[in-house]
């Protein structure tokens, strides 16, 4: 039976790890990470996260700050509310909930958010940085995915990892995560199923990451023997929550696999977190502020 990759557990060890972090930090600099969310309108989907994330920020010892802006707010009021933040010295990691409303454009507004305060790791300069192996704020899934596979201390190096989903908040970036670990990266994504070329790319993964959000869509007897099977997917099916690799066929052949939920999920808070930290200690560095 292959090993089950538990979130919950690897977010508490990463959990005390930050929380020892900011003991440390606060009794060097007499403040702690400050962070300021904004959810623009009401979704469902949003409001489950941020509880999520107010209560991990609770237990780390973050200052978490939840503003809820009207539904009918412009873009340009967003952006000056943002251009506002980054100027306060007191606030260090900015965040905008998606979906946002139609009438904004997210990645033009989520663009102004100062490099050093881009709590997700999103904005140009940040994803940009990520090419030379230079930034220390990574997006938050991707980082949880290589928290995952670094939990199971077998080395990277070498390894035909193939991912599948190319969007911009999973595959593309954990591509260069993976790459920077020297393994051998194939994105595979829609164009790839409809060539007929994804269950041979899949059938030779050493490590794969599942991220199309397609409920059960990789089949248990795609998987390699002893693989690592990582599974992003958060798809609902008949009231449930399940990822998109097909869980009880695909742990006959893993070596380890991650279940859906309480895989990426719960690890994917905590990088946020940590992304936080991060923010905050660039910022304290950069400007001396204490
Ligand atoms: P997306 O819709 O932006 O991208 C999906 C990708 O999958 C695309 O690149 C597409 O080409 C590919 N794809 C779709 N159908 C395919 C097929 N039949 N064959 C091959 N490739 C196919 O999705 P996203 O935002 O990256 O999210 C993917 C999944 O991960 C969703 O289920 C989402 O809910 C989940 N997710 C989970 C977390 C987490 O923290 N656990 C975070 C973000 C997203």
């Amino acid at each position: 039976m292959p090993k089950i990759l538990d979130g919950r557990l690897l977010a508490q060890r990463i959990k005390e790890d930050l929380k020892k972090e900011i003991t440390l930090l606060k009794e060097k600099t007499g403040r702690v990470p400050h962070l300021v969310i904004l959810m623009i309108g009401r979704d469902e989907g949003a409001s489950a996260y941020a509880n999520s994330q107010q209560k991990t920020a609770f237990e780390i010892g973050i200052q978490y700050e939840l503003r809820t802006l009207p539904e009918n707010i412009l873009e340009g009021a967003v952006i000056d509310i943002i251009k506002e933040l980054n100027r306060d010295t007191s606030v260090h990691g900015i965040m905008i909930h998606k979906p946002v409303p139609a009438a904004i454009h997210y990645r033009r507004a989520a663009n102004y958010i100062d490099t050093a305060k881009d709590l997700e790791g999103i904005n140009v300069t940040n994803i940009g940085k990520m090419i030379f192996g230079e930034t220390t704020i990574i997006p938050c899934t991707p980082a949880a995915v290589m928290a995952h596979i670094k939990s199971i201390e077998i080395p990277i190096r070498g390894k035909d990892a193939v991912i599948v989903g190319r969007s911009e908040i999973v595959g593309k970036p954990l591509s260069l995560l993976l790459l920077q670990e020297e393994a051998t990266v194939t994105i595979c994504h829609r164009a790839t199923s409809a060539a007929n070329k994804l269950i041979d790319h899949i059938k030779r993964a050493d490590i794969l990451v599942a991220a199309l959000g397609r409920p059960f869509f990789v089949k248990g007897e795609w998987i390699k023997e002893g693989a690592i099977v990582i599974d992003v997917g958060i798809n609902q099916l008949d009231g449930k929550i399940v990822g998109d690799v097909e869980f009880t066929e695909a742990q006959k052949r893993a070596g380890y696999i991650t279940p859906v939920p309480g895989g990426v999920g719960p690890v994917t808070v905590v990088m946020l977190m940590r992304n936080g930290i991060e923010a905050f200690k660039t910022q304290i560095n950069n400007h001396n502020k204490f």
